[in-house]
């Protein structure tokens, strides 16, 4: 079964692949982090998506310690993340999809990521963001980047699925939401919530040794993955790591 789906979301990136290539022949466009014609994101631009950045964490927040991105957010990075996610330039997809998948086989990286046993089963969580983010941009957009981190983890020879561990309740407790002071990471706690699909998973796979990496488009302040980790941490699902394409 879990084959079959891989299958599938490689048909759907093939298909992805065509449609773009099709679309620049018949709508010219300009590179979303520089505007240069007829590019989706041209050469240099890419090379900026290719600065891997390393921060430390808590290791009670990820074992690893780390967390890792593509590159800084700043200069073409910032204009081609905002094309992407605000501007509905899913045309960038595949380029971020590829600089993910690139991140994991970074040297640096990859010393991180060979602490994992092979028989480890990896669970690549996208970071959920708001209804409201999501109806606005008609989707959920992190979860293109999970998928391309998990198939890079296949691969490299881990079981690993890309699974939506996480939702955003609708509005938060009344009191997490009025409290001046309440620090970020506690107001988004208010807000997060396992899915159905976690604890069907915890319920049928409860004795498998598995971890979760978090996915998010952004890393800030750390507070969505302190938020994050702690739900998942809390309900027996240890985080190992978090990566996402720019970091402030
Ligand atoms: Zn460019």
């Amino acid at each position: 079964m879990e084959s079959l789906w891989h299958t599938i979301e490689e048909l759907v990136d093939a298909q992805r692949r065509v449609i773009t290539a099709f679309g620049l022949l018949l709508f010219p466009r300009g590179c979303a982090g520089c505007g240069k014609p007829d590019e989706v994101v041209c050469p240099q631009c890419y090379r900026q998506l290719t600065q891997w950045q390393q921060q430390s964490i808590d290791t009670r927040i990820c074992s690893s310690g780390v967390v890792c991105s593509c590159a800084r957010y700043q200069g073409a990075v910032r204009h081609m993340i905002l094309s992407w996610k605000d501007k509905g330039d899913w045309q960038c997809d595949r380029v971020f999809a590829q600089s993910m998948r690139s991140l994991i086989t970074h040297a640096d990286i990859t010393t991180v990521f060979n602490q994992l046993p092979k028989t480890i089963t990896i669970l690549v969580v996208p970071v959920p963001s708001s209804h409201a983010s999501r109806r606005k941009r008609g989707r959920w957009h992190t979860v293109v980047l999970a998928r391309a981190v998990a198939q890079q983890c296949r691969t490299q020879g881990w079981n690993a699925q890309s699974v939506a561990l996480l939702s955003m309740r609708l509005t938060a407790a009344k009191s997490l939401t009025l409290s001046r002071g309440t620090s970020r990471s506690t107001r988004l706690a208010g807000r997060l919530k396992l899915t159905r699909k976690a604890v069907r998973y915890r319920n049928t796979h409860g004795n498998t040794p598995l971890c979760v990496i978090l996915v998010d488009d952004i890393i800030t302040t750390g507070a969505t993955i302190r938020a994050c980790s702690t739900q998942l941490q809390e309900a027996g699902f240890p985080v190992f790591t978090a990566l996402s394409i720019a970091m402030v």
